[in-house]
């Protein structure tokens, strides 16, 4: 490993201001999956401290509603010149809490940066609109005012990502926030939220409260009448447990919650860009992505040669700490995860999955597992059942398309599905069978800031991104305008 690029994530580390709100009582443990070391101890916010952290989003988000459009755009436009400016400093503390390589790293913080960009463009799009009263006598307008003061929940996956792609559309309307980071990775959003505080956003505009107790903070805070919104992204358990919460406080709420992805190939697909299309989809983030592809379904024409073209290239991946030189697949966020993978892997192969790649967990420290290939997955296995969520491939044969359709859709499931045809036809009628939010038709992307990204089913509510991700931090007034002389 070079040494100039751990020097340079220590002192990417070092810079990160752990306590801005400066109501920090006992902290917690920060670990870099890659080494299990502790890598920082930021404050363990109590409830009192987060509902203080509230109030002051809640005042700053007054003002801030107040401001024009024009003043939110230019902030977030220089927040968004910040954040590539600071990527190397960002990148390095996103692979140092988070494990994933650093190129993906860059990656990320370009496309979290992208998501402050675009809400920077789309805060001066107009919003509401006018009708007639079909009646007569009347016109109706139709505003849309910020929502108020908004909680915003993430994960661990995309640590820089996730955040922006909730706070910048809630700037960018005039909302003030809390944000809850997860507890493993905490860093990366306290620099983000300083960076848009160096571009003009009000100091108790944003707040970061971080804690090891989410559930005792969101619950207060659910509670207390000022969060107007919640914006969760996370696994599906505690999302509905949110939802049950937003519904006795009467919330607004956006939920992006678990995958369970079916990447279907047909016969008649390039095989070269299917091949391709899967790793990307698997292998992405480590497979620690809510899109990523968990049920590789190939038709019987296609997939001896898939499996082979697919475990090929995925036997390629570099196993390693996400820092080093060359290394494509980091460590896996924690040792639940790898035991999680083992036992999956294990009932597979004992249910009759053949076992073509990989497979082990190798030793510590740092918590690492193997590209993965598992051919002949059967039904009943658990893999196929669950949300993987790292990089193990589990393919399954199909004969005819009616029953891929049947076996992509039989999940509770619904946010990302991936399709793999020639036929032009083929590929939009089935995707428009799939009973998912996003589907990718011959490629294994499709996140973009551009495109509504979200899931039906058990994957969650509401849209992030796009034009409609903004109408989420938003609420529609009309005004019914009497018009004389009007039919
Ligand atoms: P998680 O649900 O364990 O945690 C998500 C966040 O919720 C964290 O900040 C956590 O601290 C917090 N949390 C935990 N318990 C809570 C409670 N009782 N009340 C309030 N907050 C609580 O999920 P995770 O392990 O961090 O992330 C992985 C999951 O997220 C996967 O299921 C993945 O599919 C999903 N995810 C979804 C999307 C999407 O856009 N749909 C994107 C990324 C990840």
């Amino acid at each position: 490993m070079q040494q100039h690029l751990i020097d340079s994530s220590e002192a990417a580390l070092a810079s990160v201001a752990l306590d801005p709100l400066g109501l920090g009582t006992g902290t917690f443990e920060v670990r870099d999956p890659a080494t299990e070391r502790v890598i920082a101890t930021p404050p363990d916010h109590s409830v009192e401290t987060a509902l203080i952290a509230l109030a002051r989003a809640d005042e700053a988000g007054k003002a801030w509603a107040r401001t024009t459009a024009r003043h939110r755009s230019d902030v977030l436009h220089r927040a968004y010149g910040l954040l590539v400016e600071q990527r190397d400093r960002l990148a390095l503390v996103i692979t140092r809490e988070m494990g994933k390589p650093l190129a993906e790293a860059y990656g990320e913080v370009q496309y979290a940066a992208d998501y402050v960009r675009w809400y920077a463009e789309e805060a001066l799009r107009p919003s509401g609109n006018y009708r007639e009263n079909p009646a007569g006598g009347s016109t109706i307008l139709t505003t849309r005012a910020p929502i108020g003061t908004t909680l915003l929940i993430t994960p661990w996956n995309f640590p820089m990502a996730m955040a922006t792609r909730k706070i910048a559309p809630a700037i960018a309307v005039g909302c003030g926030a809390v944000v809850k980071p997860a507890a493993l990775t905490p860093l990366t959003t306290l620099v983000v939220a300083e960076i848009f505080v160096q571009a003009g956003v009000p100091e108790d505009l944003v707040q970061v409260v971080t804690t090891k107790n989410s559930a005792g903070l969101s619950s207060a805070l659910m509670a207390d009448g000022r969060v107007r919104k919640v914006s969760f992204t996370g696994s599906t358990g505690i999302g509905s447990v949110l939802l049950g919460q937003a519904a006795e406080h009467v919330i607004k709420s956006s939920m992006e919650l678990g995958g369970n992805a079916p990447l279907i190939v047909f016969d008649d697909a390039d095989l070269d860009r299917a091949v391709e299309g899967a790793v990307v989809a698997k292998l992405r983030n480590g497979g620690q992505s809510c899109v990523a592809a968990n049920r590789i379904l190939v038709q019987d024409g296609i997939a001896d040669a898939f499996v082979e073209g697919f475990a090929e290239r995925m036997g390629e991946a570099v196993l390693g700490n996400g820092l080093a030189e060359g290394v494509t697949l980091g460590p896996v966020i924690d040792d639940r995860a790898v035991r999680g993978f083992a036992g999956l892997v294990e009932d597979a192969v004992a249910r009759g999955a053949d076992l073509r790649l990989g497979g082990a967990a190798p030793e510590g420290p740092g918590h690492f597992f193997e590209a993965t290939v598992l051919d002949n997955v059967p039904a009943g296995s658990e893999i196929a059942n669950t949300e993987i969520f790292g990089p193990i491939a589990a393919i399954t044969r199909f004969g005819t398309e009616d029953e891929a359709i049947e076996r992509a859709n039989s999940t509770p499931f619904g946010l990302a599905g991936y399709v793999f045809s020639e036929s032009i036809d083929r590929a939009f009628e089935v995707a428009d069978r799939l009973d998912t939010g996003m589907v990718g038709i011959n490629q294994g992307i499709v996140s973009n800031v551009a495109a509504p990204f979200g899931g039906v089913k058990a994957s969650g509510l509401g849209r992030e991104g796009s034009g409609e991700g903004l109408e989420e931090y938003q609420e529609i007034r009309f005004y019914n305008l009497a018009r004389r002389g009007r039919p």
